[in-house]
């Protein structure tokens, strides 16, 4: 259900950028999810394309990409930060664990350089609309009529 709901939000979003923009057919939509966001990628994107189906033309050759965000971390007590890749000891269960439940990253990893378990989340988290491409309305568009 969250997926549709993300991919009702994506759709908006991109219907009113070609708005805003002038564009009359939208070529490419860039998602950006964050490496700790619990979204299924191929739910939502089944889900964008079956709202699209029933959209006018603006849709028709839109093509949908993702892009993942690596998470970040950040250390409160020393400014050190770090992601997945340098967090070291972690095992699969444990990364596995932090990936569905943020929260619980608190548990599993402390600060590489100073060992402090208080630490921020800076990347990671989110899923917006990185870029949507188009091309701008023709000048044999239907607002130009000839006489
Ligand atoms: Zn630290």
């Amino acid at each position: 259900m969250h997926e549709w709901a993300l991919a009702e939000a994506v759709v908006l979003t991109a219907e009113k950028v070609a708005k805003e923009q002038g564009l009359g057919a939208i070529q490419g939509i860039t998602i950006k999810l964050g490496q700790l966001q619990q979204i299924e990628k191929n739910i939502l994107k089944f889900a964008i394309r079956e709202i699209i189906q029933h959209q006018r033309s603006l849709f028709k050759k839109a093509k949908i990409r993702f892009q993942n965000e690596k998470a970040v971390f950040k250390c409160r007590n020393c400014g050190r930060k770090w992601n997945f890749a340098n967090a070291g000891k972690l095992n699969f269960k444990e990364s596995e664990a932090i990936h569905f439940v943020p929260e619980v990253a608190h548990v599993f990893m402390s600060c590489p350089q100073c060992k402090s378990p208080d630490f921020e989340i800076i990347k990671g988290r989110g899923i917006w609309v990185d870029s949507i491409v188009g091309e701008k309305e023709g000048p044999d568009g239907s607002e130009n009529k000839c006489h």
